[in-house]
């Protein structure tokens, strides 16, 4: 299930980052992981019951499954956010919370200076495509078979290799089902030596207690793992697995039990724009560290959800419920592939006599949009580099040309930095800098990745700046 993990949304803005204390500049924080989350494609929508053919008809039976899936060895942070929890007060879980700052390694740092380019803080790699399950948005589409042309283990570490000589990335492990790939601890073990900090993004169904006990072995500070209704009914038809919600919860309960910080996503569409409070609410009961919400992007399988995405003001109002949720929700919100979240704090905070300070809204005041492009990529399970998971155009594949070389000469990456590029109204909003609009949803609808937000109702004011 390449749930969401294809984005990225974490990264202080570039200007913002300027002001930053040099020990927080590089820190990692659990909107990195929410697109660490981010290796499935989004969910939605009324699947089917029933799945793939070739996949498990039921998955009731979780030692059967065990059995399948690797095996190996035994085994929250404060964030920010709208004056009302303290951030200290919120759950974590993240990288954060152990001292990881990603990007701000000796090497990220000397590769800025020699490029003036920033280094990659978080990439979201589908190690495999294979996935037990059949969700409706999957950005993958993926299903239960081996895929052709998977990067073999040698060369995902000769990628890591060369990804170590730019950054000190999180790196989170996707899919499809991560936890598919025989070979995913040594993968984690040959990261973590290099330096990076490797999560995962799974659908939990394979989490027994022998999995959940390696990743605390293997010091997986956190997963992500997406819950997008919060009955097994409709989650079932979703994800087109009946059995596949109580599989989650259990795996979610298990990782809990071993100590594995736990995010939950959910994807918002028509079907399930009034659950969101329903999904936070069980979060909350299961000892969720964070809960981010995903605006669905409609790529992959997703595509055939177009029309459950939703409308532009519903959009906004979800959003703006996060924003007043998160003043009374000791979790972590983090709205995503919704860059105009960021302009929505601002103007929301600014309606209230407030303005959105690191003090008061931590890294919410620190970070941009869509990072696609910026300080994040994608990395395919055939070793295509892409801006993020729902941006469909490859530029340049690991299997032919150095990772460091495509992040730093891609000409689509170099634009993406360069937010003067925006055209239409992004290009003369004044949230640019904190929001940018979805490349990926503009280049879906318009053919134009520079082209203005489809899915944005703001009219930017001329002569207007930030708050
Ligand atoms: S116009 Fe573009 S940059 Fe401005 S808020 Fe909307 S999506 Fe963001
Ligand atoms: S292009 Fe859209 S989906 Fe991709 S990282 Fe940016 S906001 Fe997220």
């Amino acid at each position: 299930m390449a749930d969401n993990v294809g984005n990225a949304d974490a990264r202080p803005d570039l200007e913002f980052e300027e002001e930053f204390a040099p020990d927080e500049a590089g820190t990692i924080d659990e909107q990195e992981m929410a697109e660490a989350g981010a290796g499935c494609g989004q969910a939605a929508v009324g699947m089917p019951l029933g799945g793939h053919p070739d996949a498990p008809s039921s998955l009731s039976s979780r030692t059967d499954r065990a059995a399948e899936a690797p095996s190996g060895h035994p085994g929250g942070h404060p964030g920010g956010h709208p004056a009302g929890i303290p951030m200290d007060r919120q759950r974590h879980g993240g990288a954060r919370s152990v001292g990881f700052r990603p990007g701000g390694g000796p090497e990220a740092l000397a590769y800025q200076e020699r490029t003036g380019i920033k280094a990659p803080r978080i990439i979201a790699w589908e190690i495999t495509r294979s996935c037990n399950l059949s969700c409706a948005h999957c950005r993958a589409a993926a299903e239960f078979g081996h895929y052709h042309g998977e990067l073999s283990l040698d060369q995902i570490k000769s990628t890591i290799d060369d990804i170590v000589t730019i950054s000190n990335p999180i790196i989170i492990l996707t899919g499809g089902e991560p936890l598919m790939r025989p070979d995913i601890w040594e993968i984690v073990d040959y990261a973590q030596a290099k330096g990076a900090m490797p999560v995962i993004g799974t659908n939990a169904t394979l989490i027994t207690d022998e999995i959940a006990a390696k990743m605390a072995d293997h010091k997986i500070p956190r997963i992500s793992v997406s819950v997008d209704f919060p009955t097994a009914e409709d989650h079932d038809a979703f994800r087109g697995q009946v059995g596949c919600f109580d599989a989650t919860i259990e795996g979610i309960r298990i990782a809990k039990r071993h100590g594995i910080g736990v995010q939950i996503n959910m994807t918002v569409t028509t079907l399930n724009a009034d659950k969101v409070e329903a999904v936070h609410d069980l979060a909350l009961e299961l000892g969720i560290d964070a809960f981010h919400i995903f605006m669905l992007v409609p790529t992959g399988r997703g595509e055939d959800l177009l029309d459950k995405e939703l409308p532009p003001l519903e959009y906004e109002r979800v959003l703006a419920w996060a924003y007043e949720r998160q003043k009374t929700s000791p979790l972590h919100f983090k709205p995503t592939d919704a860059p105009h979240y960021y302009r929505i704090i601002r103007q929301l905070a600014k309606a209230e006599g407030k303005k959105v300070t690191r003090e008061e809204y931590g890294l919410d005041a620190m970070t941009r949009g869509c990072l696609g492009g910026i300080t994040f990529c994608f990395i395919s399970h055939t070793g295509d580099i892409q801006p993020c998971g729902y941006f469909d155009m490859q530029l340049g594949n690991v299997k032919q040309q150095r990772f460091s070389d495509i992040w730093t000469e891609s000409k689509v990456f170099n634009e993406l930095r360069d937010y003067s590029l925006l055209k239409g109204k992004c290009g003369r909003c004044e949230y640019k800098a904190v929001c940018g609009g979805c490349r990926a949803r503009a280049l879906s609808v318009t053919g134009d990745y520079l082209a203005a937000e489809p899915y944005c109702v703001y009219e930017p004011t001329p002569g207007a700046v930030c708050d």
